[in-house]
């Protein structure tokens, strides 16, 4: 893919936008400030070069509409849309704790405790969205963010589907670690199913602080993935290992569905709370 220089202004509408906090494969993420409301937001900048390199364009607009109808505590809330000739400017809520992978990487790894607590708030939010026919496609814990209260947020849904709608396009610009068999495979899947695979691939990174997958050739890596050919640590408790195989599960209508995950016995008692790092 050719680069792509971002020609930023320093302020748009009611926004003043300041330093980068993070950059995709589909745009830079900006803090952005509302000084009339003394407010800090996020607002991801995808120039417009980008948005033209894809085949259904008028798409895009509508499914940012769609998405800012969707509410859920969750989910990043998205709040504004506007553009310039340059760019487009998704407006959406500042989660200042960052990534889940962050968190991951400077724990080493969550405990079998905080990761349910965790867990189960994605889960919260994969069952809404599943529940109204939308995947994600593209759940990793670089999209998983951490609001102000420590508080789960899941970004770029349906956006992601969007944007990545032949399901190989995300493989080439992102990590493939998340990616379940049947998207490998290229046959027609169910998009709700896989997120559920991506679920279990993110769980088990929490738990352990490593991905299941060992091959870092891409052609191995994929073997692998679509073997399902991983082994979990003795280690974490036999409940926590049960899990994990019923969502890292290459029998589709064995694995578990958003629904079936958030009401499993292994998160019974998990307290919703709200955890202040
Ligand atoms: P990809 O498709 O590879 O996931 P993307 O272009 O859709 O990338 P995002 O994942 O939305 O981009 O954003 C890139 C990074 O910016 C995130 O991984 C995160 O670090 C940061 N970021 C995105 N949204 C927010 C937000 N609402 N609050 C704080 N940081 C954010
Ligand atoms: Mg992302």
């Amino acid at each position: 893919m050719s680069a792509i220089t971002l020609i930023c202004p320093n302020s748009i509408g009611p926004y003043e936008i300041r330093k980068t906090i993070g950059k995709g494969s589909f745009g830079t993420v900006k803090l952005a400030y509302r000084p009339d409301i003394h407010k800090y937001f996020a607002m991801k900048v995808i120039s417009k070069e980008r948005i033209n390199m894809m085949r259904d364009k008028t798409r895009f607009e509508q499914e940012i509409r769609i998405q800012q109808t969707l509410r859920h505590p969750h989910i990043v809330q998205l709040y504004d849309l506007l553009q310039d000739l340059n760019n487009y400017y998704i407006v959406m809520e500042f989660c200042g704790n960052g990534e889940l992978l962050s968190l991951i990487v400077a724990q080493k790894k969550l405990n079998e405790y905080q990761a349910k607590i965790y867990f189960q708030q994605i889960l919260d939010a994969l069952s809404f969205i599943h529940s109204r026919n939308i995947a994600h496609r593209d759940l990793k814990p670089e999209n998983i963010l951490i609001d102000e209260y420590g508080q789960i947020k899941i970004s770029d849904f349906g956006f992601a589907k969007f944007l990545h709608s032949d399901g190989m396009a995300s493989t080439s610009c992102g990590s493939p670690c998340y990616i379940s068999p049947e998207v490998i495979s290229g046959k027609q899947y169910n998009p709700m199913k896989s997120d559920m695979w991506s679920c279990g691939v993110i769980f088990y990174a929490m738990v352990t602080g490593k991905l299941p997958w060992t091959q870092t050739n891409k052609r191995q890596l994929f073997k692998q993935i679509r073997s399902a050919d991983f082994s979990i640590p003795m280690d974490l408790s036999p409940e926590c290992r049960d899990y994990i195989s019923s969502l890292i599960n290459l029998d589709v209508n064995e694995r578990l569905s958003a629904e079936e995950a958030r009401n499993h016995s292994y998160l019974e008692g998990t307290p919703i709370v709200c955890m202040n790092r």
